[in-house]
């Protein structure tokens, strides 16, 4: 019941995937890939044995609570807690910038990238926080789009920003947007026109906010930082990007692996270089 354990979200591919892998080489305990498909999932993992490392699998899509509640359950039973999360998993409708732009309505990208990226995010935190052992990390896989700069309007600006925001407002402020898209009058309420943005904008004030109350928590020394891990060759961004997804993995390591007591980072936003920026 003592050993450690790790988690990572959407681990078959991409950024994920190299995660999982540097926590196998350098965290002491049992690492999760999971993924929403088992195929792919476990096809994965076969890829990192052959390299000689050891990870399990446990099948998890952070959209279905049944999942969820699976896999919080298999944890509980064999570990009877969780060292570390890595909030890994979403999605990006592709934009015109690349070859191949979505077709889909903005309404329809705005309603399933908040649903992924944040309300599901969400879920899988408030499924799985209950496990959370002393000294557990935390990574939410942010974005630069996560940057509050990307919000044109003023007074949303000052609301998400506001250091009383409760994980309640910034939900309603998540759903808000949502419905402007739908009603096409998201512009003038002061959103910006990518759902990725808002939906990543959305995790790193989630971040902030999970870390005031991971300080007032009986749980001694819990921490989580939102992080970009850069702009990284995957699929995600058509295989463009500067970094490897071996670097892109670097700043999610090192916010997983934090020593414990660390004073900084601690809710703050962390950029592929391991710099707090200021958000
Ligand atoms: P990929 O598209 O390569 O990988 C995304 C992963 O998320 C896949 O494993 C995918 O699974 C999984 N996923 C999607 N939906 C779900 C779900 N409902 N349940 C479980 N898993 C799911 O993207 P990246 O590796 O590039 O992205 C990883 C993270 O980094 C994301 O949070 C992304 O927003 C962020 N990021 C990436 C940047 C980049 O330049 N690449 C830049 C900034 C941030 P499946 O294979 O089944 O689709």
């Amino acid at each position: 019941m003592s050993q450690k354990v790790a988690v990572v979200t959407g681990g078959n591919k991409g950024i994920g995937f190299e995660i999982v892998k540097g926590l196998c080489q350098k965290f002491d305990g049992v690492v999760y890939l999971t993924a929403r498909d088992v195929d792919r999932g476990s096809r994965a993992v076969e890829e990192l044995k052959k390299e000689g490392l050891d990870p399990k699998f446990h099948q998890l899509d952070i959209c279905d609570q049944q999942s969820l509640n699976t896999f919080k359950k298999h944890l509980e039973d064999n570990y009877g807690g969780l060292d570390i999360l890595v909030n890994n998993a979403a999605i990006a409708f592709k934009v015109v910038l690349f070859q191949m732009a979505s077709t889909e309505p903005f309404s329809v990208q705005a309603e399933q990238t908040i649903h992924v990226n944040y309300t599901s995010l969400l879920e899988t935190c408030h499924i799985l926080f209950p496990l959370l052992k002393p000294h557990a990390r935390v990574v939410n896989v942010s974005s630069s789009a996560g940057h509050l700069s990307r919000i044109p309007g003023e007074s949303l600006k000052q609301k998400l920003a506001n250091p009383s925001l409760t994980e309640e407002e910034l939900t309603t402020l998540m759903n808000d947007f949502v419905q402007a898209a739908k009603n096409g009058n998201h512009s003038e309420q002061g959103w910006p026109n990518s759902a990725y943005s808002v939906s990543k904008v959305g995790v790193s004030a989630l971040s902030f906010l999970q870390q005031r109350a991971f300080d007032k928590d009986t749980r001694e020394d819990l921490v989580v930082n939102a992080v970009h891990p850069g702009y990284v060759k995957t699929d995600m961004s058509s295989q463009k990007g500067n970094l490897t997804p071996e670097e892109g993995a670097d700043a999610p390591l090192f916010c997983a692996l934090l020593a414990p007591y660390v004073q900084s980072p601690r809710g703050e936003y962390v950029w592929w270089n391991r710099k707090v920026v200021d958000w």
